[in-house]
């Protein structure tokens, strides 16, 4: 059985920057619940930052493409980015050590966000990119999905475990 990384936060663990929870509630995610599927991760908690922390953005080169020259800041310019990235491996460890191909993550945020990030002005000013937990994961080839994308990560995961699905995994 194909299993799925979540972000904490969405299972309603109060783990986010200000001590709260992002509870997402979706028919898809409770199925998955009840078959046993998910994996829970919040990258940053799991680097040993703390909650509630500094809010962090990430500078949009960095968001963008890991290696850029970017960094990953709270509002007082502590650089954070190490980190970050360690938050970021641990994810990349799970899904590497659980077989996990597919995951969905809060969106907006620099580790987890998916499509869409604050621009590292504080300004409340959104850019496309992608968390650096998110940005490792697709270099390793998972499909990572926001909240507002349960049926489309269902759908991933149904092809995933279809027979005819060229990235199927061989069964002897
Ligand atoms: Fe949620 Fe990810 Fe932020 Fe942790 S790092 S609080 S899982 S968005």
């Amino acid at each position: 059985m194909e299993r799925v990384l979540v972000s904490a936060c969405l299972l309603g663990e109060p783990v986010r920057y200000d001590g709260t929870a992002a509870t997402a509630e979706h028919p898809v995610l409770e199925r998955w619940r009840a078959e046993g599927r998910i994996i829970s991760c919040c990258p940053e908690v799991a680097a040993g930052l703390p909650v509630p922390r500094q809010c962090v953005e990430l500078g949009v080169e960095l968001g963008v493409e890991l290696g850029g020259d970017a960094r990953a800041r709270t509002r007082g310019d502590e650089d954070l980015t190490e980190a970050f990235l360690a938050g970021a491996r641990t994810a990349r460890g799970l899904c590497r050590n659980l077989g996990v191909r597919v995951a969905v993550l809060k969106e907006r945020s620099p580790s987890c966000g998916s499509h869409w990030i604050y621009d590292g002005t504080f300004t409340g000013t959104l850019v496309r990119g992608q968390g650096l937990a998110t940005a490792m994961l697709r270099q390793d080839g998972v499909e990572v999905f926001s909240e507002d994308q349960w049926v489309e990560a269902a759908r991933c995961l149904e092809c995933l475990e279809a027979p005819s699905c060229p990235s199927s995994p061989v069964i002897e």
